[in-house]
C-alpha cells in the first residue's frame, strides 16, 4: 500500500511553509483547529517580524495576539507561543529540541504537534493522526479505535519504522484527493483492491 501510495502521491508532504526548526514548531502550534492555507497566510508575514524566541516576548501580548488572530484561539495560542519561547531561552539555549519528550514539556506542544515536528526534523517518533491519517486507517481496518492516540499505538505496530514520517502525508494526501470523506472515489483507487472498505 506504502509504494502505490508513494508512487501515486509523490509531491505528498507537509503543506505548512517554514524555513526554520522554530517557524515550524510555531506554524504547527498555529494550525490547531484551522486549515495550513490560513496558517501559511499568517506567518508569511509573521515570520518577517518575529525571527528569534526573543522577539515573540518583546512586544506587548496583545501585539501578537493581533498577529495571529487570523488562526483562531489567538488568545490561547498567544500565551502558549510566549511560554514556549520562554521555556526555549531558559533550558534549549533559544532552539527547539530535538528530543520528543523535551517538546511535550513545552506549553501547548500536545503529542501530534511534537510528533509532526519531530518527523519533519528528520527523526518521527511516531505517527501523526490526523482527521484523514483517522478516516483512512479505519476503512483500510488498520484500526478500529477513534481515539488518535489508540489509532497510534495501532499504526507503530503495522508500519515500518522508516515510513513512519511518509505515511500521515501518504494517507492526508490520498484522503484529500481520493478517499474523500463523504465520496470516496474507490474506482480510481489504487489501493481499491487491498481496501476491505472499497466500493468496486
Ligand atoms: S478503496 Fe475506497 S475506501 Fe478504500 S482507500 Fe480507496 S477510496 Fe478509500
Amino acid at each position: 500500500m506504502i509504494e502505490r501510495l508513494a508512487a501515486d502521491h509523490a509531491d505528498a508532504a507537509i503543506a505548512l511553509r517554514f524555513a526554520s526548526p522554530l517557524a515550524l514548531l510555531v506554524s504547527v502550534m498555529l494550525s490547531a483547529q484551522t486549515t495550513d492555507v490560513n496558517v501559511n497566510r499568517v506567518t508569511e508575514k509573521l515570520f518577517l517580524k518575529y525571527r528569534r524566541p526573543e522577539d515573540y516576548l518583546a512586544v506587548p501580548v496583545e501585539e501578537l495576539e493581533r498577529d495571529i488572530f487570523q488562526t483562531g484561539f489567538y488568545r490561547q495560542k498567544a500565551r502558549s507561543l510566549r511560554g514556549t519561547m520562554q521555556l526555549l531561552l531558559t533550558e534549549h539555549d533559544g532552539q527547539v529540541p530535538e528530543d520528543f519528550d523535551a517538546l511535550l514539556r513545552l506549553p501547548g506542544v500536545a503529542r501530534k504537534t511534537a510528533n509532526v515536528v519531530m518527523a519533519e526534523l528528520g527523526s518521527p517518533q511516531g505517527i501523526v493522526v490526523d482527521t484523514h491519517v483517522r478516516r483512512l486507517s479505519q476503512r483500510l481496518g488498520f484500526t478500529r479505535q477513534e481515539d488518535p492516540v489508540k489509532i497510534e499505538r495501532d499504526l507503530v505496530k503495522l508500519v515500518p519504522r522508516q515510513y513512519w514520517g511518509r505515511f500521515p502525508h501518504l494517507l492526508i494526501w490520498h484522503g484529500r484527493r481520493v478517499c474523500d470523506a463523504r465520496r470516496p472515489a474507490c474506482e480510481r483507487c489504487v489501493i481499491a483492491d487491498l481496501c476491505p472498505s472499497s466500493r468496486v
